[in-house]
């Protein structure tokens, strides 16, 4: 099966033999993608001169209301898509849940704060401002729709959350989507664009999907598009640097990778609730998705007092963590997503290894009911580091798997230190029972962080988790991470709006202001 690309309103087969798409538990080729002989550029231009007028002729309250349907067809299928989620990303159960689930969720919330916004289609920013001795005479701050198109480039781990986190923001904005799924797991991200397309929500236009090769596909952006990217810096450096982006100063978000960290408080006696807590976080972190998330605790920080009994507590959690065929009800934790990323990810592990010693993960390893040749696990991989201020490659390296490397430190500024070398990352989170050290953590996290979650025993069971990206919070991190912003409730609807500064007589800028809604709602 060759999965078809929908552009310029009709489903069109890429030529050629295409790329293939793995099982990657079984080593089955599940289907074929190819671009090639597509036109990129009349896909693009029929999104901007179809979708786009009409998406902007509808209000919030009706885009809101598109994304909800959306949400309810995604829900009506999603055993389905837990299905293919198994088969083309190994994935388990919770896997799935996170992927599909916080797609469709992530739909249902910004239908219900779009719904908000009700029947204006455009925003105000601020008040009114008086710019002169005469009163008459003022400025006020819009923001309009972009008039392009919002090109998604998203990476292999999520083909259903990243499509649909992405596509809520930017359809509810009013700008239609082109996206891009990563060719190896894009066949749950065409599945879900042909239900909603078959379901006839969105209008024509609005909804457009390539599934391969981006090939040339930054030639064809322009000034009033805007591409968010999510996948590694290497790619994202290529892209962001691409002339014709340069040139027409396209908007461009990035998410790339990311060494995040958690901090186990200085207070933090073996036991303690805390300590138990982040324990179990830290595992779940590596294990969940196989640790194939872009927010998963890469570097686990602890007072060098309690390192051995951490270092135990782990190695024990993670020997029971079963790994295997997700389809045995026993299993925990799945593969890597095909046999190239399991290469990237032992390799990646040498050269931790080279700074770090081995505590779970080396030695004899056979995944459950599965055919450890045809398929692409690695197991649970639990690094240590007695001397994380002379480690290069682990502040650096990011390994992209269910890999963590636990370093111990020795006062509070040794900690922050360490957190920063990681060069800016998406999540850091905090676990501790001390107040005054969870204030100040968060504070000092900050500027090198994109979100910092700080976890005490009274949220210890409502927390959502470091690694779980919610809608309502800026998704995104400085530096390395990629500098980008995308979700944070109707905040992240402004990368898809132009911001205009309109001055004039008060009285007109009064009625502008009163068809629109308050980006602050
Ligand atoms: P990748 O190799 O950089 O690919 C990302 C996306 O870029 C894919 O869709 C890929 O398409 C596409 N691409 C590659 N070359 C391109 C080009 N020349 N023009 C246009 N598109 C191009 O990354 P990945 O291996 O899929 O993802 C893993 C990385 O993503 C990890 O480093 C992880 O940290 C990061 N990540 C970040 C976030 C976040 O939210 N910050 C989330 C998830 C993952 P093909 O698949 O067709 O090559």
């Amino acid at each position: 099966m060759k999965l078809a690309n929908y552009v310029g309103g009709t489903w069109v087969e890429g030529s050629g033999d295409g790329a293939p798409l793995f099982d990657p538990v079984l080593g089955d080729e599940l289907a074929r993608a190819s671009t090639d002989g597509i036109d990129l550029s009349a896909a693009l231009d029929y999104a901007r001169r179809t979708g786009g007028p009409a998406l902007r002729a509808m209000s919030f309250a009706e885009r809101a209301q598109m994304l909800g349907k959306i949400s309810d067809t995604l829900a009506a299928n999603r055993d389905r898509y837990f299905e293919l989620a198994q088969a083309n990303s190994g994935n388990t159960q919770v896997d799935a849940s996170i992927d599909v689930d916080g797609g469709s969720g992530t739909l249902k919330y910004y239908a219900y704060i779009g719904g908000k916004l009700g029947d204006a289609n455009y925003l105000t920013d601020g008040a009114l401002e008086r710019l002169g001795k005469d009163e008459a005479f003022q400025a006020m701050h819009l923001l309009v729709p972009l008039d392009g198109v919002a090109v998604h480039i998203n990476a292999f781990n999520f083909p259903s959350w990243g499509l649909w986190e992405k596509a809520a923001v930017a359809l509810l904005s009013g700008v239609p989507v082109l996206a891009k799924p990563a060719t190896a797991t894009a066949l749950l991200s065409h599945a879900m664009v042909k239900d909603v397309v078959e379901a006839g929500i969105v209008p024509d236009g609005a909804l457009s999907l390539i599934c391969g090769g981006a090939r040339e596909l930054m030639d064809h952006v322009a000034s009033g598009d805007a591409v968010a990217f999510t996948g590694s810096a290497e790619t994202a450096h290529l892209l962001r640097g691409h002339a014709n982006v340069i040139r027409n100063s396209v908007r461009f978000n990035v998410e790339a990778d990311s060494l995040n960290v958690s901090v186990l408080g200085p207070d933090a006696a073996a036991g303690s609730p805390e300590f138990d807590l982040f324990v179990r976080e830290v595992a779940r972190e590596m294990t969940v998705k196989a640790g194939q998330k872009c927010t998963a605790i890469r570097r686990a920080l602890v007072p060098a007092a309690v390192i051995d009994a951490v270092t135990d507590a782990l190695a024990d959690r993670l020997g029971k963590t079963v790994v295997g065929n997700p389809r045995d009800e026993t299993v925990r934790m799945g593969p890597i997503v095909d046999k190239v990323q399991q290469k990237n990810v032992l390799d990646g592990i040498k050269q931790l290894q080279a700074e770090a010693k081995t505590i779970t993960g080396d030695g004899s390893f056979e995944p459950v009911g599965a055919d450890p040749e045809a398929s692409a696990f690695v197991p649970p991989t639990l690094l240590r580091c007695d001397t994380p201020d002379e480690a290069d490659v682990l502040h650096k390296v990011e390994v992209f798997g269910p890999v963590s490397t636990l370093m111990p430190y020795d006062g509070a500024e040794q900690a922050y230190g360490l957190a920063a070398r990681g060069g800016g990352s998406l999540a850091a989170s905090v676990f501790t029972g001390d107040d005054g050290f969870a204030a100040e953590a968060a504070l000092r996290l900050a500027p090198t962080h994109g979100r910092v979650l700080v976890v005490d025993e009274a949220v210890g069971k409502s927390s959502t988790g470091h690694g779980i990206v919610m809608p309502q919070c800026v998704h995104g991190g400085p530096g390395r991470a990629g500098g980008g912003e995308e979700l944070g409730g109707l905040r992240g609807l402004r990368f898809y709006h132009q911001r205009v500064a309109v001055q004039g007589n008060s009285g007109r800028l009064h009625a502008l202001a009163e068809g629109a809604a308050e980006l602050t709602v």
